[in-house]
């Protein structure tokens, strides 16, 4: 069995170790290329935009591919719609890999908001002290707020965006929840600006903004498309073994 993960989350690579196990399934991890460094993999990876739904219809039937997982982040709207169209177009089964977004527990003290733009303006006038975990593409809509101090996490060093009171730290997830605390009172931090990811890998920063009584404003992830989704690694695997193309259903 052949299978393309679209990838870009820890539950893409988590897949990626389980089926690299599996001697029937050849698996190709495909990254959009928006980090610099990629972490090595278990399994071979491409790199960089298929041409849109065309293109990636192209490449399904050109690498035989059986069945896709869209293991991209709740946030990497496009990829998502391109892999249905693409799906439709060539029959290749497809499967969304996605945990539920978070749900707030009482502690939280959430701000929910549908896009950057309204979380930029969410915590007032007042300057804050913001930890802001966006990742780097994100920023320049903090430029309207340019009166806080921006404490920017991101994988890669963020290029183009004007804060005049911004420091960078450069780490990749998972975290955990000790070293969440430590940084946001380390850094005297009193607002947490999000994504509602619902990725694991990244859940600590929620548990430590809770513990430590600060707001968080936190954007609600998009629509995706009406697809069969599994909400991990495991259930992705079972996925594929029931529902992933056969070599007779293309034809050999
Ligand atoms: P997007 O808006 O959905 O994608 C834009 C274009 O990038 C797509 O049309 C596609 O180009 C290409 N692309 C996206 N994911 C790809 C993949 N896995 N393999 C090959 N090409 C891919 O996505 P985005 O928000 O720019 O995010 C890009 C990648 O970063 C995603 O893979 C996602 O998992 C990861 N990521 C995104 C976020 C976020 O907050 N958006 C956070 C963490 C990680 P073509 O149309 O040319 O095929």
């Amino acid at each position: 069995m052949r299978v393309l993960i679209l990838g870009g989350t820890t539950e893409a690579t988590g897949l990626a170790r389980l089926l690299a196990a599996r001697p029937d399934i050849q698996a190709t991890l495909s990254y959009a290329g928006r980090t610099s460094s990629l972490a090595p993999q278990p399994i071979p990876v491409r790199v960089g935009g298929f041409g849109g739904p065309a293109g990636l219809a192209t490449y399904l039937d050109a690498e035989r591919i059986d069945a896709v997982v869209d293991a991209t982040h709740p946030f990497a709207e496009r990829m998502s719609w391109n892999a249905v169209a693409a799906s439709e177009q060539t029959g290749v089964p497809l499967v969304a890999l996605a945990r539920p977004p978070w749900a707030p527990v009482p502690g939280d003290r959430w701000t929910e908001v549908d896009d950057l733009a309204a979380a930029a303006t969410a915590f007032g006038e007042r300057p804050r002290r913001v930890l802001l975990t966006v990742g780097r593409l994100g920023l320049k809509a903090f430029e309207a707020a340019p009166q806080h101090h921006y404490l920017v996490r991101s994988i890669d060093p963020p290029q183009d965006f004007r804060l005049p009171d911004a420091r960078v730290i450069l780490d990749r997830p998972p975290f955990d929840r000790a070293s969440e605390r430590a940084l946001m009172q380390g850094e005297a931090v009193d607002v947490l600006v999000t994504k509602n990811a619902g990725s694991a890998a990244t859940y600590a920063k929620i548990e430590a903004a809770r513990e430590l009584g600060i707001e968080v404003v936190i954007v609600r992830p998009p629509i995706r498309p009406d697809v069969a989704t599994v909400a991990d690694p495991e259930a992705a695997l079972a996925w594929l073994d029931a529902h992933a193309r056969r070599p007779a259903d293309r034809g050999e």
